[in-house]
């Protein structure tokens, strides 16, 4: 990478690397693979930040986008990416767009991208943003994502980036056996849990784990 966010970026990996081997006891993961962290020194995340924060864009925190959301922090966005096992061939679900990081992010490894974002400005910018930085394959809706996709589905991954007080059943029936959703579960004034919900590829039987301690903005909406 030559380009002049290039130190900052890889100071935050180094970041990201040590929170990933703090909390490995939760994910079961001590360290990111290589295609996640490709991913990552590849998405220039101070396009997705307002401008006046531009010079915390590299720092492994939340930031303010306006509207009352934010940009997850890059170690969140980090090990869901992880934890949502893409493959190349990967088609994926993202509930909560925001500025469009995460669905970058995941873009770079997946073959296509489905992302909803309820609010109208925001999903606006985000595809706007989206596509002058060349991601192609991912395909950005207005619209509330509690009830999941179902136009697009089967999915091979689903991630939800804000926080569900109980799960949305409509996810769970959009997602492929086999196929993995990762998800914060919990009310919005605790600390909620994220969750890894894999959906057997024979049986259906879904089977939960991981559990990390998380703070997301809430998921709104129909919740079905
Ligand atoms: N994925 C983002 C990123 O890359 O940084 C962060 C998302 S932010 C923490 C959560 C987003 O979820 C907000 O933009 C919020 O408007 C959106 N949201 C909340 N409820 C939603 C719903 N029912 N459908 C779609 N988006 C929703």
């Amino acid at each position: 990478m030559t380009d002049a966010n290039a130190q900052a970026r890889q100071s935050l990996l180094d970041a990201i690397a040590r929170e990933v081997a703090a909390t490995s006891d939760y994910p079961g993961k001590d360290q990111l693979s290589p295609a996640v962290i490709a991913a990552l020194n590849r998405v220039p995340r101070h396009e997705f930040v307002p401008d006046d924060l531009r010079h915390l864009a590299y720092q492994n925190r939340p930031l303010s986008i306006g509207q009352g959301q934010t940009i997850s922090q890059p170690y969140i966005v980090a090990i869901m990416t992880e934890l949502a096992a893409l493959t190349p061939q990967s088609h994926v679900l993202e509930i909560g767009t925001g500025c469009g990081y995460q669905a970058a992010v995941l873009a770079e490894i997946a073959e296509t991208v489905v992302t909803v974002e309820r609010i109208a400005s925001l999903a606006d910018d985000a595809k706007a943003r989206l596509k002058r930085l060349g991601y192609g394959n991912i395909t950005v809706i207005h619209g509330d994502g509690s009830r999941g996709w179902p136009a697009e589905a089967p999915y091979d991954a689903i991630l939800v980036t804000a926080a569900a007080a109980k799960l949305p059943a409509a996810l769970l029936e959009q997602l492929r056996p086999g196929g993995r959703m990762v998800i914060p579960l919990g009310r919005q004034d605790m600390t909620q849990s994220l969750i890894v919900m894999e959906k057997d590829a024979e049986t259906g039987a879904v089977r939960e784990s991981c559990k990390l301690p998380v703070a997301f903005v809430p998921l709104l909406g129909g919740l079905k």
